[in-house]
C-alpha cells in the first residue's frame, strides 16, 4: 500500500463540477489500494477574487485580517470535496491548516514552514479516510494566528505534508499535462518535459515559471519527495522532478547520451524595476540602499549599477523586486532621500523578464551568443542582465515579453510537433 498526497490546484476545483470529477479522481485513488491525503487550493480565481475585495473596502495594509480572509478560500473548497466524497460511498474528514499541524513563523502573507504535527491527518488515514487539508495555511504557535504562506503556496504544504507523513509521492494535479518547455499559454508549441532535475526547476520557479511553488521546489529537494507534475483532467503521465541532485535522470532507448544543453524558457510579469538616479559615487552607498529595501521586506532580483559619467561623481542604481513590494520599498527609500543623497527614483512596472534555463549551459560556450541574437532578430531590446550557472536572465519591456519568449524558445529548438493542451483556468 502505498501513501500518496495529491495536491489539487484551483483550476482544478474552480465548480461544482470540478470538485466531483476531483472527488471522483481521489476515491479511484484509494480504491486501488492507497492511502490518500488531498491538498486543496481556493476554487478557480477566488483568491484573487477576495484581494479585490479587500482593496473594495481598505487601502491600508492589515496582514493579519488579510490572512483570515484569503485562508477561507482554502476552507471552503476542502469541506466542499469531503462531501462530494461522501457522495460517492467513500469516507473524508477536512482539516484547515493548524488543525493538520501546519506550524509556521507569525509573518503574515509570507509564512514560512517550521514544524509540521500532523497527528490528526495520521489518525484520519489510519481509519480509512480520505484525509483534506486546506492549502497554503497554518498557524504561528507565538501569535497563535492564522497565517499564509503567499500565493501558489498550497503546493508547498503538499510537500511538507508528503515530507512529514513520508508519502512515496507529492501528485501536483494542475490544468495543464505537465512541465513544459515554455509556458504553454504563451508557446503552444512547448514541449511536456518527461523528467527534470530539481536543479533545473529551482532556477525556472525563481525565474517565475509558476507551475510550481519555488518553496515547494526547495522543500522536495531538501527531503527528498519526488514529484509528480501532472493535469487532473486527463490521465497522461506528467512530470518527475528527481528531488535529490545526485538522482540522474533516467535515460531511455533513443534518448542522446548527453543532457540536454537548455530545458525551458521562463518568463515573469510580477516585477517591477527602481532606478535610484543620481547616488553619490562613494562607497558604502549601494549597501544604505539595499539596507533601506531589506527593512521594507522587498527581495531584490536583479540589480545593475551604470558606469559613472566621467567627473560627475553620481551613478543610477537599478532594480527590480516584486511589484506587491514596490510601493513599500518606495517609500522607505524617499523617507531617507536626502540622508542617501540620491537625486530622484523612477519606477516602471511595465517590465518583464525573461529567463533560458538549462544545466547543460555550463559546459557550452554558444549559448549566451545564440540567446542574444534571437533577441536581436526579434528586434527586443534588453533593460537589464543577470546571470546563474544554469541561467541567463533578461529584462525587457512587457509588451514585447511574448514576442521574446516564443523567439528564444524557437531558437534553442525547444518547439515540439502537437500543440500543448491547457485544460481550464484563465492564468490569473
Ligand atoms: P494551479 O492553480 O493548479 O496551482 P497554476 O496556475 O499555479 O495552477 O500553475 C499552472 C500554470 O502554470 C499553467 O496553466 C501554465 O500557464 C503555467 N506555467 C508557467 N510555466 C509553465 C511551464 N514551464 N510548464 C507548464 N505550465 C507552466
Ligand atoms: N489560493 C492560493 C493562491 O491563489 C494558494 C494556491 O493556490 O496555491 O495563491
Ligand atoms: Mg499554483
Amino acid at each position: 500500500m502505498a501513501l500518496i498526497v495529491q495536491k489539487f490546484g484551483g483550476s482544478s476545483v474552480a465548480d461544482a463540477e470540478g470538485v466531483k470529477r476531483v472527488a471522483k479522481r481521489v476515491v479511484d485513488t484509494q480504491a486501488a489500494g492507497n492511502e490518500v491525503v488531498v491538498v486543496v487550493s481556493a476554487m478557480g480565481d477566488s483568491t484573487d477574487e477576495l484581494l479585490d475585495l479587500a482593496a473594495q473596502v481598505s487601502t491600508t495594509s492589515t496582514p493579519r485580517e488579510m490572512d483570515m480572509l484569503l485562508s477561507a478560500g482554502e476552507r471552503i473548497s476542502m469541506a466542499l470535496l469531503a462531501m462530494a466524497i461522501h457522495e460517492l460511498g467513500a469516507s473524508a474528514q477536512s482539516f484547515t491548516g493548524s488543525q493538520a499541524g501546519m506550524i509556521t513563523d507569525a509573518i503574515h502573507g509570507k509564512a514560512r514552514i517550521i514544524a509540521v504535527s500532523p497527528h490528526r491527518i495520521k489518525t484520519s488515514i489510519e481509519k480509512g479516510d480520505v484525509a483534506i487539508v486546506a492549502g497554503f495555511q497554518g498557524m504561528s504557535r507565538d501569535s497563535n494566528d492564522i497565517t499564509t504562506l503567499g500565493r501558489g503556496g498550497s503546493d508547498t504544504t503538499a510537500v511538507a505534508l508528503a515530507a512529514a507523513l513520508g508519502a512515496d509521492v507529492c501528485e501536483i494535479y494542475t490544468d495543464v499535462d505537465g512541465i513544459y518547455t515554455a509556458d504553454p499559454r504563451v508557446v503552444p508549441t512547448a514541449r511536456k518535459i518527461a523528467e527534470i532535475s530539481s536543479e533545473e526547476m529551482l532556477e525556472m520557479a525563481a525565474s517565475g515559471a509558476k507551475i510550481l511553488h519555488l518553496r515547494c521546489v526547495e522543500y522536495a529537494r531538501r527531503f527528498g519527495v519526488p514529484l509528480h507534475v501532472r493535469s487532473s483532467f486527463s490521465q497522461l503521465e506528467g512530470t518527475w522532478v528527481l528531488p535529490s541532485p545526485d538522482d540522474k535522470i533516467k535515460i531511455q532507448a533513443g534518448d542522446p547520451l548527453e543532457q540536454p544543453i537548455i530545458s525551458g524558457v521562463a518568463h515573469d510579469r510580477s516585477e517591477a524595476k527602481v532606478t535610484v538616479v543620481g547616488v553619490p559615487d562613494i562607497p558604502g552607498k549601494a549597501a544604505e540602499i539595499f539596507g533601506i529595501v531589506a527593512g521594507a521586506h522587498s527581495n531584490i532580483d536583479m540589480i545593475v549599477q551604470n558606469v559613472s559619467t566621467h567627473g560627475s561623481g553620481h551613478t543610477d542604481i537599478s532594480f527590480t523586486l516584486p511589484i506587491v513590494e514596490g510601493a513599500d520599498a518606495l517609500e522607505a527609500l524617499r523617507a531617507a532621500q536626502s540622508r542617501v543623497g540620491y537625486e530622484g527614483i523612477e519606477y516602471d512596472e511595465q517590465i518583464g523578464k525573461l529567463s533560458l534555463i538549462g544545466a547543460g549551459m555550463r559546459s557550452n560556450p554558444g549559448v549566451s551568443y545564440r540567446f542574444f541574437k534571437a533577441l536581436s532578430d526579434a528586434g527586443v531590446n534588453i533593460d537589464m542582465i543577470s546571470t546563474s550557472e544554469i541561467r541567463i536572465s533578461v529584462v525587457t519591456n512587457a509588451e514585447l515579453l511574448d514576442t521574446a519568449v516564443r523567439a528564444v524558445h524557437a531558437a534553442f529548438e525547444l518547439d515540439g510537433e502537437a500543440l500543448a493542451t491547457v485544460y481550464a483556468g484563465t492564468g490569473r
